[in-house]
């Protein structure tokens, strides 16, 4: 169901440590968090990973019209210690928008691989005003506006003591938190029809 885990923070393939036994490790960024991922998706595949995860599974809730989940991606074993869900649905303006929910332990450094930062945490974005917020598991949770290319839009904030990312394609797709979002944790519930839909472009950190 997964293939060979990946770099949280730029995607890369990882290779055993040289002269370890069992620590991943990127080239680029030494010692990581293995992230693994699926997008042949079914229900059963989410329950697995999310059953014992530490850290909730985002989606948002209700699903907007058309839209799907379209991958997961999780890291730490045995309980995961991040995830990632990948939606993908029209843009209002037309053609396709992709929205990425992480929540990450600190210093994992996977909210930053899909926002494109270099370090592992937001750092000191998360100062004077917030963005926007959204409602997760009925609780607000503000998010600041994070620094990104000109090809997505990246927000961060905090959920159930841990990082809350939203990364989106295209930055337009920032409208989606025009309205209050409101996100459900798998964990809670995941519900028969839930729509699940053909891989998306931005599975993968560091794209
Ligand atoms: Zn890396």
């Amino acid at each position: 169901m997964s293939v060979s885990p990946i770099c949280p923070r730029c995607g890369e393939r990882l290779v055993v440590r040289p002269g370890s036994t069992a620590q991943a490790w990127c080239h680029t960024h030494g010692a990581v968090t293995p992230l693994h991922y699926t997008t042949l998706l079914a229900h059963d595949a989410i329950a697995a990973v999310t059953t014992d995860a530490r850290v909730p599974a985002w989606v948002p809730d209700p699903m907007a019209a058309g839209w799907s989940v379209t991958g997961l991606a999780w890291g730490g074993e045995p309980s995961a210690r991040a995830i990632v869900v990948d939606c993908a649905g029209p843009a209002p303006l037309g053609g396709a928008a992709e929205l990425v929910l992480v929540a990450e332990e600190p210093g994992m450094g996977v909210g930053c691989g899909y926002a494109g930062l270099p370090g592992p945490d937001p750092g000191d974005v998360i100062s004077g005003p917030s963005f926007a917020d959204v409602k997760a598991a009925g609780q607000h949770a503000p998010l600041w506006a994070v620094p990104t290319d000109d090809g997505r839009a990246a927000f961060v904030g905090e959920a159930y003591g841990v990082w809350l990312w939203l990364v989106m394609w295209p930055a337009s797709a920032a409208w989606l938190l025009a309205e209050q979002l409101e996100l459900l944790d798998l964990r809670d519930r995941l519900y028969p029809d839930l729509p699940l839909g053909p891989p998306s472009e931005h599975l993968l950190p560091g794209r």
